[in-house]
Parts: structure tokens; C-alpha cells; sequence
């Protein structure tokens, strides 16, 4: 089988390999569209099983950067990068160097973010082979960590979200369920609770779990247990595929709103959920906070203007998504690509288009 043919090919512009002798990098950057402008997206390090898993992997990614930037109202292309190995076995200062060489080599077509199983001090080494990587801070006083504006964008969307289905703006009272309180889970769980909710929590990690209770007064669930819950919102800020068919039939919520990646194990259960009540807000339209916030990073202008793009677009892009689904009886996960997918690919004529 060719990289034509792979199954999550989907018309990528550009994909590149690396293989450096001397660093022993291996590593795989996907370029998939640069429609609405040069193509940015993170960089993950993972012990992938396989290069076949690890090319999937970055496929997918990059895809969904598309329509990530293109549903954030963007000038930005969809592209991904990923490095083959364990992050704390085999990440050295001068792997990170030769990545930065590659990503130097692509001249530009590629820009590189931090993103799982790297730390803003490994973007800064890259940053010395190369000026196309993002979102960290050179110097004291610069922003650098998306984190804060992804959870902003999130608390945005999951109150937009209570207001379409619970048909109240006020978060106060309102019971939330929040798996995963890392960078944005904990930084979601601080403005939910400085608008009132009520928050149940599950985090794997004792400490971060034990700081929200503390914090909050949130009550703490076993993991396996948090999507169960007798709540009104259940945000997954943890890990992807987490809505799965065993889950579908285990939430008492009416809304999921957070800010993991992929969150629905598979695209039918965006429908399921819909038969169910239940209201799904697109994951890549929530989380778009930190790829708005380091496109406005490199342009050298304040979070004031980021944060304005963030409430603006992920609402309006909400709305969209919102009225469309209820007009047509479509799931918000299929509207919303199809939202997304106007915006980057002119050819493009959606189901409701033809209608
Ligand atoms: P993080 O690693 O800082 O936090 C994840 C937290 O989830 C950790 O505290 C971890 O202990 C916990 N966790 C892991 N497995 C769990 C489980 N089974 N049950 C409960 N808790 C569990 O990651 P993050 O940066 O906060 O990102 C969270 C999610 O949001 C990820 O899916 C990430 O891809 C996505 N995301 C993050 C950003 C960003 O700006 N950081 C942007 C877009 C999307």
C-alpha cells in the first residue's frame, strides 16, 4: 500500500519523514491543507507501537487541525507533527535540535506547537534550528502556554451549550462533571467555580484531584465513575474516545461539553447521543482557544485581541452548529464538520447545499 492509498490519507498536501542517524530521531510532519493560510499544528512525542500507527496518528491529527483553525475563523492550515519514542526514555536536547532541523527544512510550510509528551523548554531547543514553532515564551513576560486560553474558549462554549439546552446563561447551581484536571481541567474548573456550578471531578492523579477539592469544595468519583453522574454537563478534559457505546447509555447529563481531543469513539454516536437528548458540543470547536491564542502570539499582538477572537468565534461557530443540527435532525459532530469544511475547501457542497 502506497501513503496514497493509507486510510486516513484524505488528500494531505504534503507529508515528510525523517530518519537522522545520529540523533536516532524518526519522525513523521503532515501537512494537510494550507487553504486559509501556512499550515500550523503541535508536535507530540509518543512510543508508538509501529510507524504505521505512528503515520495514522499524524494523518488524523493534521486533518483535524484543518478543521479545527478553519472552525476557529482562522487564517491558518491544518498540519501535525510527531516523533517516534517515549518522551522520557529517549527525548535529548539534541533530538529536539535535529527535529527543529527538520521542521527548519520544510521552510516554513509547517509551523510546530508544543503538544503531548513535549514541554516549552524542548520547543525553545527546537527554536534554535528553526523559526517556525509557536506557542511558548522566549523571554520572561511573554505568553507562552495555550492552556489558559483553551479553557477560557471552553468555558465559552460549555456556557453556550447550557444556554441552548438548559435554556439558562447562569451557570450558578449548575452540576458539572469534569474528568481530567491537568492544564485545562483545572483551569476550566476554576472559572466554573467563579461562575457558581457545582463540581463533581475524577483525576488519576492523586494531587491534581486533591487541589480541586480543596479548591472548589469539588466532589471526588472514582474515574470509572465520573461519566455516570447525576450531573447536567459532563466535561472530558483527559483523553480522547472517551464517549463510547457503554457510555452513551451510562450519562444522566443533557450536555458534553470539554476539551479533550476526539472525544466520540466512533462519528455515529454523535447521532445516538442526539436520540438521547443529549447534546454534544463539538470538541475541535470548543478547545480552539489555544491555537487562536498562538496564531496571535506569533503575530506579536496582546491576549486581548486572542481572547476577543476566542469568545466571538466559538460562539458564533456554536451557533451555527446548534441551529443547523435542530433545523435538519443532524448531529452537531457531522454539522460542524461540515461547517468547518465550507470555510477551507471552496469545492465543497454539504447534504443541506443540494437540498
Ligand atoms: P494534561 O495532561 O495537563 O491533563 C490531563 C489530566 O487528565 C491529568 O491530570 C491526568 O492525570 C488526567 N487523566 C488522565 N487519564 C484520566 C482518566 N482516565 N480519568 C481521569 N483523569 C485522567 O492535559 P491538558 O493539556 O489539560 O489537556 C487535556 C485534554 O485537552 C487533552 O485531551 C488535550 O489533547 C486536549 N487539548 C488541550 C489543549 C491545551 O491547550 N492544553 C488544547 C486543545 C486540546
Amino acid at each position: 500500500m502506497s501513503i496514497f492509498e493509507h486510510r486516513s490519507f484524505d488528500d494531505h498536501e504534503h507529508v515528510a519523514f525523517c530518519h537522522d542517524k545520529i540523533t536516532g530521531l524518526q519522525a513523521i510532519i503532515a501537512v494537510h491543507n494550507s487553504n486559509l493560510g501556512q499550515a500550523m499544528g503541535g508536535c507530540r512525542m509518543f512510543g508508538y507501537p509501529s510507524g504505521d500507527e505512528a503515520l495514522n496518528d499524524v494523518l488524523r491529527l493534521s486533518r483535524g487541525m484543518t478543521y479545527k483553525s478553519a472552525a476557529a475563523n482562522l487564517p491558518v492550515g491544518g498540519a501535525k507533527s510527531v516523533i517516534l519514542g517515549d518522551p522520557r526514555k529517549h527525548k535529548t536536547d539534541e533530538l529536539m535540535r535535529a527535529m527543529g532541523r527538520f521542521i527548519d527544512s520544510l521552510g516554513g510550510l509547517y509551523v510546530g506547537a508544543e503538544d503531548s509528551g513535549m514541554q516549552e523548554r524542548d520547543m525553545k531547543i527546537m527554536a534554535q534550528e528553526t523559526q517556525h514553532v509557536a506557542g511558548f515564551a522566549l523571554q520572561e513576560g511573554e505568553r507562552g502556554d495555550p492552556s489558559p486560553a483553551t479553557a477560557y474558549g471552553v468555558f465559552i462554549g460549555l456556557q453556550k451549550a447550557v444556554e441552548h439546552k438548559l435554556k439558562t446563561s447562569d451557570l450558578k447551581g449548575v452540576r458539572i462533571a469534569i474528568q481530567g484536571l491537568g492544564n485545562v481541567g483545572y483551569r476550566l474548573a476554576t472559572l466554573l467555580h467563579e461562575a457558581g456550578a457545582e463540581l463533581v471531578v475524577s483525576d488519576i492523579f492523586a494531587a491534581n484531584a486533591d487541589r480541586a477539592i480543596h479548591d472548589f469544595n469539588a466532589t471526588l468519583v472514582a474515574p470509572e465513575d465520573i461519566f455516570s453522574q447525576p450531573v447536567d454537563v459532563v466535561a472530558p478534559c483527559a483523553l480522547g474516545s472517551v464517549i463510547d457505546d457503554v457510555v452513551l447509555n451510562q450519562l444522566q447529563a443533557k450536555v458534553i461539553a470539554g476539551s479533550a481531543n476526539n472525544q466520540l469513539a466512533h462519528d455515529d454516536l454523535g447521532m445516538a447521543l442526539k436520540a438521547r437528548g443529549i447534546l454534544y458540543a463539538p470538541d475541535y470547536v470548543l478547545n480552539a482557544g489555544g491555537i487562536i491564542d498562538v496564531h496571535y502570539q506569533r503575530q506579536g499582538m496582546a491576549y486581548a485581541e486572542a481572547h476577543h477572537h476566542i469568545t466571538s468565534s466559538i460562539k458564533g461557530t456554536l451557533d451555527e452548529v446548534f441551529r443547523k443540527s435542530d433545523m435538519s435532525g443532524r448531529s452537531t459532530n457531522v454539522i460542524a464538520d461540515e461547517v468547518a469544511r465550507h470555510r477551507f475547501d471552496p469545492d465543497f457542497h454539504s447534504v443541506d447545499d443540494v437540498a
